[in-house]
């Protein structure tokens, strides 16, 4: 399930405030990212497909069973 078009309107990043775009993530972040979550989804597996990327300053914070998780802690850090 996509993220909500009217949710991602009213989300910024919470590091610098600019707006996010909705990316699809690589395989290998995917995983790593469900192996991480696994622990706090007792009952069904995490599915991890997309996350959020700040415009401005890059980081992506990544979206877990449709839930974007907007923690500055749990983002990606920018892509080179
Ligand atoms: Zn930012």
């Amino acid at each position: 399930m996509p993220v909500d078009p009217q949710l991602l309107e009213i989300l910024v990043c919470p590091a610098c405030k600019a707006d996010l775009e909705v990316v699809r993530l690589d395989t290998a972040t995917a995983e790593a990212l469900v192996a991480k979550y696994r622990d706090k989804f007792r009952d069904e597996e995490p599915v991890v497909e997309e996350g959020l990327r700040c415009a401005s300053c890059r980081k992506t914070y990544p979206v877990v069973s449709d839930i974007p998780v907007m923690l500055v802690e749990e983002a990606l850090p920018a892509a080179e």
